[in-house]
């Protein structure tokens, strides 16, 4: 595969316009042209998402139940502990996942909680596993540390674009998003931004929210493309379905705009046809979240996925960092050691009413 397609940062609002009128064959031939001159374009990158501390978030955003200021039954969690987490993505990595999100409803990480997220991330890079976590907005000195601390990726969404952005959130500002991402950047690691589609935007909307993407320089590495899922209590649980196609066509415009990041399917997989999915990695969609409640046990979600790929001929894509045994050994024992001698456990919040829903982490999944 040879990249041909070099990154731009100066898409217009017209040329991308011009991408989403596209006939959708046209578009789609673009897009998949865009996606084999820079990956395999049967390989799909494959992520497991991990909610460490569930509920009672301060952000008002509209589309999310773990935002304390909508009433959704969702269980709050107290934040888990670092052993726990490590089983979890020793779990993860044994069902084929490179890469192991780890995600917070947080404003932001405070004093008490970093030194738990940083042993979490020694400890899971410690297996060979690429690392990435959502905490929220971080400041410079945070954002060190995480890299310090062997972090890859950071994903902070940007949602939509920054005209439609105060219809969804008002806690925090398009710019505050901007910062976060500029920190984690210049920490040295990988960004993971993207959006969400379906909560009521123009298409115009999308093509903003792309742009602002792009702008970034580099490109994210990740592109997380969320479709909305409803979830009854929050502000956005009667809003109109997006048309499927139009969910096709982002992904698409995503790949033409960002030919090297991987773009990935996100929230709303499971409301996704398997026909649908197989459009979109058409698209050029090359990353999933995998299994998005892993247990030690069985996971159907996770047999679905690989059924699907068979059908496909799809297979994982394998990026696995490379360990120094010894170091990592140490690392990992370490992590367990403090973790038992309960130096780093922190209660985030009281156990609630459970109404059996799902966790959703912050911003990776609505
Ligand atoms: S998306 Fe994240 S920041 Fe917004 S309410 Fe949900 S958990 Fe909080």
């Amino acid at each position: 595969m040879t990249a041909t397609t070099a990154p731009r940062h100066d898409w217009t609002l017209d040329e991308v316009q011009a991408l989403f009128d596209l006939p959708l064959n046209d578009l789609l031939f673009k897009a998949h042209s865009i996606h084999r001159e820079n990956f395999d374009p049967n390989a799909v990158q494959v992520s497991t998402l991990l909610s460490i501390k569930t509920g009672a978030c301060p952000e008002d955003c509209k589309y999310c139940p773990q935002s304390g200021h909508y009433n959704t039954g969702l269980e709050k969690e107290q934040l888990m502990e670092v052993r726990k987490v490590l089983e979890q993505a020793k779990a993860a990595k044994e069902t084929g996942a490179s890469r192991f999100c780890m995600g917070a409803a947080w404003k932001s990480p405070n004093k008490k909680t970093m030194p738990v997220v940083l042993e979490m991330v020694k400890g899971v890079k410690a297996m060979g596993l690429e690392t990435c976590m959502t905490l929220g907005m971080l400041d410079e000195d945070q954002a060190k540390q995480l890299s310090d601390a062997g972090l890859d990726y950071y994903n902070h969404n940007l949602d939509t674009s920054p005209e439609f952005y105060d219809k969804i959130i008002t806690t925090r500002t398009y710019q505050d998003r901007l910062d976060t991402l500029s920190h984690v950047r210049d920490a040295g690691m990988k960004i993971c931004s993207g959006g969400i589609l379906g909560m009521g935007e123009q298409e115009s909307d999308r093509a903003k929210m792309m742009i602002q993407l792009s702008n970034l320089n580099p490109h994210p590495e990740s592109v997380p493309i969320n479709m909305l899922v409803k979830v009854e209590g929050t502000p956005l649980d009667q809003v109109e379905d997006l048309d499927p196609l139009d969910f096709v066509r982002s992904i698409a415009v995503a790949r033409i705009m960002m030919p090297q990041s991987h773009v990935r399917l996100s929230a709303g997989r499971e409301e996704m046809s398997d026909e649908m999915q197989a459009m979109t990695f058409f698209a050029g969609a090359n990353s999933i979240f995998y299994g998005e409640r892993l247990l030690t046990t069985a996971n159907p979600q996770a047999n679905k996925d690989r059924e699907l790929f068979q059908r496909l001929g799809i297979h994982p894509e394998r990026r696995e960092v490379p360990v120094d045994d010894a170091v990592h050994e140490a690392a990992l024992k370490e992590a367990i050691q403090e973790n038992e001698a309960g130096s780093l456990f922190y209660d985030a919040a009281a156990p609630a009413a459970n109404d059996g829903r799902e966790r959703k982490p912050c911003g990776l999944v609505v």
